[in-house]
């Protein structure tokens, strides 16, 4: 009855029913839904989504319901293979929205669960669905003010908050610049990924400036700014964690992935700061004519949540006249905490800043953001188009790899004014003081060998059973370096077993990685690896995950499952 307000209408005359695409249920789609049945019918779909889906978020701990191995993969896809779209309407939207919580939700990942602690995408704060159908509501498109309106200068404001949360410039610098047209403290942008290319390509075009006769990097291509500025190659630097978007930015900004170099890492995974000058010492005396168009410095590793030392790196940048950019895509809201801002010490000096939204601000997916320490140098991207961005205008698409693009930054902004720094801090210092548990932990449980220290919110550990345990026909032994290399192969071999088995029993997951550690050179090792950000992770579900890996453990030994 009232919900057919919201579908394509039903035509009823003989079953089955037959749904029909006409003028009349097309308008009934646009048209707002006056009568009070047609009202509670819509708020009973609001209602189905917010609490059905929140209770299959309650209901399946697990990573999924059903076992991602590969043959309940093999059996879902084997549903989804028709590639035609019906001529008629096929459903009314109550259906696709039972369907979508009761068939479709159960097979996805539930990464809401405690017991998810592999990968950097967790539980958000319930008030973001609020916010997110907010945003999807008003439809504003931020590209311009006339799509945005308000929108845009909220952006602005939000942009000036956590570029002060970074920069700390004074209060005079904030009011010249928060809602200065002229001026950009940063953008948002899709993603960190993104937001990592649209540094290096600020980078990039700042270093490839006008010259006599020369327009310009943007306007005439790579070949002839290397001619004009008497280079043949640019290069970026990064350590060896650095993460792969930067390979990415390499190839769309025409240097070349290969000339995203990866400097070697310390003992604690940060950059090693010989190794680097090294590296640019190379390079000067290198007979191809190089320059250095970024050096990146990572707060929080994607692998091991490391943080380079930024001060140190910072000071180098400066003595060379480099771009000094840092990819604190995950790490960067630990800025909130005043007890760990310490350990991101040095972000100040950057010449620009990655950090993600959907990480460590657990907004929901997509929000990157980069902020950038002069407020000018956005300038060096900037396009217009005669029918939207006018030049002088506020314009937010102007300096932006993107079109058009969603208001997250309203996510933001309503977000700082619910939990206030205090509230991240403590989302922050828990995942932080977590993983330190966690890692105590594993030291005192026989089994398990730490691979990397957390110093941040991750950690990696594996499996290092007590010597001479027969498995599978080989002993481990470690005299020889033939018999360490057997393994070290063995050793990897137990630990993706036991994550894979982990991961299809349904209950917990961890990822699985494989790093160079110092503890093992020239090894692949083979860890898991935990990301702490759910606040409902307490020792206690890691204990229970490393009790779960300790019995398939066993049951590999005894020969119960093979290797
Ligand atoms: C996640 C991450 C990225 C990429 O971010 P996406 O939002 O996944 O594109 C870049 N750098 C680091 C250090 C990250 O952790």
């Amino acid at each position: 009855m009232t919900n057919c307000n919201l579908s394509m209408r039903s035509v009823s005359r003989h079953k089955p029913t037959q749904l029909v695409a006409d003028q009349d249920a097309l308008m009934r789609i646009f048209i707002r839904p006056e009568s009070d049945a047609a009202r509670l019918t819509l708020l009973k779909y609001m209602e189905q989504i917010l609490f059905g889906l929140h209770e299959f978020l309650t209901r399946h701990v697990g990573v999924t319901q059903a076992k991602i191995s590969l043959d309940s993969l093999k059996e879902l896809s084997e549903r989804f293979t028709s590639s035609t779209i019906g001529k008629h309407p096929e459903k009314m939207l109550a259906d696709v929205i039972t369907d979508l919580i009761e068939d479709i939700a159960p097979h996805a990942v539930n990464v809401a669960s405690p017991y998810f602690v592999g990968h950097m995408t967790s539980a958000l704060p319930f008030f973001m669905i609020h916010l997110k159908t907010i945003v999807a509501a008003l439809n504003q498109n931020v590209i311009k003010l006339e799509t945005s309106k308000v929108v845009s200068v909220i952006e602005k404001q939000v942009l000036a908050k956590i570029h002060r949360l970074i920069f700390q410039e004074n209060e005079a610098f904030y009011q010249e610049h928060v809602q200065n047209p002229q001026t950009s403290l940063g953008c948002f942008i899709e993603d960190g990924t993104l937001a990592n290319i649209t540094a290096l390509w600020v980078a990039r075009n700042s270093l490839l400036t006008v010259r006599d006769r020369f327009e310009g990097i943007e306007k005439e291509g790579l070949s002839a700014a290397y001619k004009a500025h008497g280079i043949e190659r640019l290069v970026v630097l990064v350590s060896r964690l650095g993460h792969y978007s930067l390979k990415k930015a390499g190839g769309v900004l025409g240097i070349g992935n290969q000339n995203v170099i990866a400097v070697e890492v310390d003992a604690k995974n940060r950059i090693d700061m010989n190794c680097l000058r090294q590296k640019i010492a190379e390079l000067h005396d290198s007979s191809e004519k190089t320059r250095i168009m970024a050096i990146v410095g990572i707060a929080g590793t994607t692998e091991t949540g490391s943080v380079d030392p930024l001060d140190q790196l910072a000071a180098i940048c400066a003595e060379y006249r480099i771009h000094f950019h840092v990819d604190a895509a995950w790490g960067g809201p630990t800025l909130m905490s005043e007890k760990y801002r310490h350990l991101l010490a040095g972000i100040e000096q950057a010449d620009s800043v990655t950090i993600d939204g959907h990480k460590q601000f657990y907004m929901p997916m997509t929000c990157g953001m980069v902020y950038f320490k002069d407020p000018r140098i956005l300038d060096a991207i900037e396009y217009h188009a005669g029918y939207v961005n006018r030049p002088g205008s506020v314009d937010l698409g102007r300096k932006s790899l993107s079109g058009s693009r969603e208001a997250s930054s309203l996510i933001l902004d309503s977000t700082l004014k619910i939990m206030g720094t205090q509230g991240y801090a403590l989302l922050i210092e828990h995942g932080i003081e977590i993983a330190r548990q966690f890692a105590a932990e594993i030291q005192g449980r026989p089994l398990f060998e730490m691979i990397t220290q957390p110093e941040l919110n991750i950690l990696t550990y594996r499996l290092f059973p007590p010597a001479n345990i027969s498995l599978g026909g080989f002993r481990l032994e470690q005299g020889t370096p033939e018999e360490s290399f057997n393994t070290s192969h063995q050793l990897n071999a137990i630990t993706r077993k036991i994550q894979q088995l982990q991961r299809e029993a349904g209950k917990s997951f961890v990822s699985r990685t494989t790093l160079r550690v110092h503890q093992y050179p020239g090894q692949d090792t083979v860890v898991f690896r935990c990301v702490i950000m759910n606040p409902m992770t307490t020792i206690g579900v890691l204990r229970e995950i490393l009790d779960e890996q300790e019995e398939i453990y066993s049951q590999i030994i005894t020969g119960q499952v093979d290797l």
